[in-house]
């Protein structure tokens, strides 16, 4: 089993003139083996979500809850919420100059896991993992996002969905500046991960494109830090056909 909750998730962040509400009640369910996409304008506070979920400290939770499984996550430290299987990939993903990707993966899957890997398997695993998204064995010895390619930054975070085997994976603009070719790798990578068992993907992106190749069980189209209207694949496209114009029109 696993089911993400949000319930009427508010958030502010603080700026020079006080606390600023960004997400104004975020309801949605994702249940086991379901994908729902979030689509959104520019501004909608989709990142303010996925980060909100994650507990990136910037962001504070004025109402509503977030359940994992029934367990209350807003409790939970980010290591904790990594550890009871949220998995975030990033909109603008960090150097981590000095680490290599190889390293940074086992120290991320022993934190997660409680115990090491066993290197035989571990080694075997990671690069299957790196062939599969097409990234050459030597991709592990690079250090973590230093110099990396934006279509190289996306595989790695594909990277580590795999071999961190989360229950619910957020994917924060993970089409965002990949070309075709790797655009269809990284959807790839995500349609292997929701074959799994019980898995749960929240796809977060502006564009209709990466839903041609993933495609969404549930739709959600995000206004103004919240749900404007929700559907099946068919409101994808919808968008596509006519952007995100009377949404906006009726924010107003
Ligand atoms: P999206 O991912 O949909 O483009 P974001 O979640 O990044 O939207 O941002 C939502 C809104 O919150 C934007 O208007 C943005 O300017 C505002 N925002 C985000 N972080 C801050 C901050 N630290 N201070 C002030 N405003 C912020
Ligand atoms: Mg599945
Ligand atoms: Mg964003």
């Amino acid at each position: 089993m696993s089911k993400l909750e949000i319930i009427d998730l508010h958030v502010s962040v603080s700026t020079e003139d006080g606390p600023k509400e960004i997400l104004k009640g975020v309801t949605l369910t994702i249940d086991a083996d379901e994908t729902h996409a979030i689509m959104g304008p520019n501004g909608s506070g989709k990142s303010t979500l996925a980060y909100s979920v994650a507990g990136h400290p910037k962001y504070t939770v004025t109402g509503g809850q977030v359940l994992l499984d029934g367990e209350d996550v807003l409790e939970m430290s980010v290591d904790e919420r990594a550890r009871a299987g949220l998995f975030l990939a990033m909109q603008y993903p960090v150097e981590v100059p000095g680490v290599s990707v190889s390293n940074f993966l086992r120290t991320a899957k022993t934190a997660i896991d409680g115990e090491a890997p066993k290197l035989r398997t571990w080694v075997k695993d990671v690069n299957g993992a790196l062939d599969r998204l097409n990234l050459d064995p030597t991709f592990g010895q690079r250090s973590v996002n230093e110099g990396f390619s934006g279509g190289e930054k996306k595989r790695h975070e594909i990277a580590q969905l795999e071999l961190l085997d989360p229950k619910v994976a957020i994917l924060d603009e993970t089409d965002s500046g990949l070309d075709i070719d790797a655009l269809k790798i990284v959807s790839d990578g995500v349609n292997r991960f929701r074959e799994r068992e019980g898995r749960g993907v929240l796809l977060i992106t502006h564009y209709t494109r990466i839903l041609r190749y993933i495609k969404p069980d549930r739709v959600h189209v995000f206004v103004d830090g919240k749900v404007a209207e929700s559907g099946g694949p068919e409101l994808a496209d919808a968008l596509e056909a006519e952007g995100y114009d009377k949404y906006l029109k009726s924010a107003v």
